[in-house]
């Protein structure tokens, strides 16, 4: 009931790097999004900075955490690692594909072809992104990433304002292959359900999902006597 320490978390999004550049399938993806918002982005405290040890699965339980400049443990070592490599798994590519994996604002450089993108979004306070070639001309193939949570047939690409056909079912990735230039635009929906998820070993609870973020509530700290 305690769940996971901040730092296997660290680990399982070590390990679906890896597989995912054995195999870039999105089901990888699917899971680096759920653990990076629902868990690693909260393992650090915002006033003092202490790092979060175990991160438990029953409601209003409590979390330690560590003493800034004392403490050096596991989650410490790794948790300060964390918070430096939002930026890395946005953008993945091969040798004339790129892949968008993660919804999250951000620039590309990509020196190999000369092309550089830019990511504008919101997300997940929106439920939409927006991506535009800023620099550069090449041909290479999009891979946009559908998540699992989106509904079949609910997300949309349009490339500059032109509706991309698909066939792909949710986590999967839709290939867009074409010869992009500068001021190319392309915009992805997103549309999110609120959802019950059951959670794996632990059939008392249940996770309720919006798109992949967890819903949490405030509540006061006093112990329930029931
Ligand atoms: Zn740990």
């Amino acid at each position: 009931m305690e769940g996971p320490e901040s730092c296997n978390t660290y680990n399982m999004l070590k390990l679906s790097q890896g597989l995912f550049r054995l195999r870039p399938e999105a089901k990888y993806m699917d899971f680096y999004e759920k653990a990076l918002y629902n868990h690693v982005l909260s393992t650090q405290h915002p006033q003092h900075g202490g790092y979060v040890y175990f991160t438990p699965a029953r409601p209003r339980h409590y979390r330690v955490y560590s003493a800034p400049n004392e403490a050096m443990w596991c989650c410490v070592g790794s948790g300060m690692e964390n918070h430096g490599k939002y930026g890395e798994q946005i953008y993945t590519h091969g040798k004339d594909s790129l892949f968008l994996n993660l919804f999250i604002a951000s620039e590309l450089n990509w020196k190999q072809k000369g092309i550089r993108l830019k990511q504008e979004t919101l997300f997940p306070d929106e439920a939409t992104t927006k991506l535009s070639v800023t620099g550069g001309a090449g041909r290479f193939t999009l891979m946009v990433r559908y998540p699992s949570w989106v509904k079949e047939g609910a997300l949309k690409i349009l490339v500059n304002g032109k509706q991309v056909p698909y066939q792909q079912k949710p986590s999967s990735y839709i290939a867009i292959n074409r010869s992009w230039k500068k001021g190319d635009v392309i915009q992805v929906e997103l549309p999110m359900r609120t959802i019950i998820e059951p959670m794996l070993h632990v059939p008392e609870y249940v996770a309720i999902m919006h798109g992949p973020i967890l819903l949490s509530a405030r509540t006061d700290t006093k112990i329930s006597e029931d």
